[in-house]
């Protein structure tokens, strides 16, 4: 991980502010992903994704605790069900790297960044008994977790549903926790699917490549999430090459999620007619396989909603 001191040596101008940042939502930085930026640029669009922003300790009065209304429908922690066929269960609330407009950020960690042993039992055990024909692990970041512990969730998770979904951001921010071996383990949970999350073309370096790559070639499918953020894609141009870049990789565009409203993003937020606009565009540039769906996700917990333009 990146320290602290090369954080400031690199951005001088964050010495006040990373503190408090810190305090707030964990500030860290992966080796892997560090080496792709350029992080003396306050402007660099991968380094505005992890480095701290004065903009995150001032309210905005479009701040929303539960940005997408989780709280509402999770039936026991760790547990977020608001699809008849879907449950999300959360492994834990560790990253490898932590996003600074993540729409988990107001996650209180006072509360725990683990689940206790009955609260997994209790997770565990509600998914059995409303047995949803999918099951996405997520969190945090799934791959954050152990692998004893991973592994024997997809073991008891799959005598009772029908198809495995895991939303990691592993294999962009900490490519190298995707082994062959660990590849192996996974594939013989199918049909099980990996969303990634990538925003900018530039976060596509060889070591991701290899951990995409990998993945693939075990039949694993692969598709990827992005979040419309201002300073990092919201341009025309941007989004059509990251999209043309993952589907050169053999990553599915999949979804475009327009910005949540987590306080301390607002300087990431992007106005419906600005994302309309910019759809339109990327429309217009890339082909329907690359084109991902742009949807929004309310507050009120009434779930994914396809934004049309
Ligand atoms: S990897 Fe995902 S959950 Fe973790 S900080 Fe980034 S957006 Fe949030």
């Amino acid at each position: 991980m990146v320290s602290r001191r090369e954080i400031t040596d690199a951005r001088p101008d964050l010495a006040e502010v990373l503190p408090a940042a810190h305090a707030e939502f964990p500030v860290r930085v992966t080796r892997s992903f560090w080496e792709r930026m350029d992080p003396s640029d306050a402007n660099d669009p991968l380094a505005m994704q992890v480095l701290p922003h004065p903009g995150e300790l001032v309210d905005d009065d479009g701040d929303v605790d539960d940005p997408v209304g989780d709280a509402a429908k999770s039936p026991v922690p760790w547990v977020v069900h608001k699809y008849a066929d879907r449950v999300l269960l959360m492994m834990t609330k560790r990253c490898h790297l932590y996003c600074r407009y993540c729409f988990r950020r107001n996650h209180d960690p006072a509360e725990g960044l683990d689940p206790s042993a009955e609260e997994w039992e209790a997770a565990l055990a509600y998914i059995e008994s409303a047995r949803p024909r999918e099951v996405i692990l997520s969190g945090g970041d799934p791959l954050a977790v152990r692998d004893d512990r991973f592994f024997a969730t997809l073991e008891r998770l799959q005598k009772s549903v029908r198809v495995l979904r895991i939303h990691t951001r592993a294999p962009i921010t900490f490519p190298e926790r995707i082994t062959d071996d660990w590849v192996q383990r996974l594939a013989r949970y199918a049909p099980v699917y990996v969303v990634v999350h990538t925003n900018h073309a530039r976060e596509l370096s060889a070591d991701v490549d290899t951990a995409l790559a990998r993945l693939i070639d075990a039949g694993i499918p692969v598709l990827n999430q992005a979040v419309l953020l201002r300073g990092v894609n919201a341009d025309a141009q941007v989004l059509a090459e990251l999209f043309e870049a993952l589907l050169e990789r053999r990553v599915k565009p999949y979804y475009l999620h327009h910005t949540d409203h987590a306080a301390g993003n607002a300087h990431f937020r992007v106005s419906l007619d600005e994302g309309r606009a910019l759809m339109r565009q990327v429309r217009e540039r890339v082909g329907g396989l690359a084109l991902p769906v742009y949807v929004l996700d309310p507050p009120d917990g009434s779930g994914k909603r396809p934004i049309h333009y």
